[in-house]
């Protein structure tokens, strides 16, 4: 078992983007244990490679319950092919240690990539539950893209990253997702109706 160092919020390493793997070789598979080890040592719900310093088109996620057994995936080259409705989720990262943001994300995806043996496969997941949301965060990293470029509330972010003395918002980074904010705050309001 190996536990990798996992690189923090500011490292350049983590703005890249990420190259396909051309093959899986016995390197990557030690690459995605390693990967296994450290997520769940961290007790986290997803890891990209470019967060353990490699710049690869890989990422793992658990989204299994503390009573429920582990159920590692492996995403090697994933790819979205489908997207759908809008939510708005609090999400944190391993590379940014205990800031938690709310942020804008797709409410249903669908992922083809290849697993650990490169054989290809499709997920889909729907309703906003966490791994629909698990898989944009960490398919994100692979392009150099982290949760806070998708804050909806630029000042909530700011304060919770310097609460937790993590560098400030890159503006530049931030994304305009105008459709999505559209359909979150139709919800809201639907839901606001509601309890009227
Ligand atoms: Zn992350």
């Amino acid at each position: 078992m190996t536990i990798l160092k996992i690189l923090g919020y500011g490292n350049p390493i983590l703005r890249q983007k990420s190259k396909e793997v051309s093959k899986i070789s016995k390197k990557i598979r030690i690459l995605i244990e390693n990967m296994l080890d450290t997520m769940y040592s961290a007790n986290g719900v997803g890891l990209a490679a470019p967060q353990v310093g490699e710049n690869l088109r890989i990422f793992v996620i658990d989204v299994s319950k503390e009573n429920e057994p582990y159920n590692p995936l492996v995403f090697v080259n994933p790819k979205i092919i489908k997207k759908s409705g809008a939510i708005c989720v609090k999400e944190g990262c391993l590379s940014f240690p205990e800031a938690y943001i709310n942020v804008r994300r797709y409410s249903d995806v669908m992922v083809k990539a290849l697993d650990i043996n490169g054989r290809p496969f499709v997920t889909e997941a729907k309703n906003g539950e966490l791994l629909a949301y698990a898989i944009q965060h960490e398919n994100d990293h692979l392009d150099g893209i982290l949760f806070v470029d998708h804050s909806r509330n630029i000042f909530e972010a700011t304060e919770a990253l310097s609460k937790h003395n993590l560098p400030q918002l890159e503006e530049d980074k931030l994304i305009n997702e105008p459709e999505l904010e559209e359909q979150i705050l139709a919800s809201e309001n639907a839901d606001k109706a509601k309890e009227q």
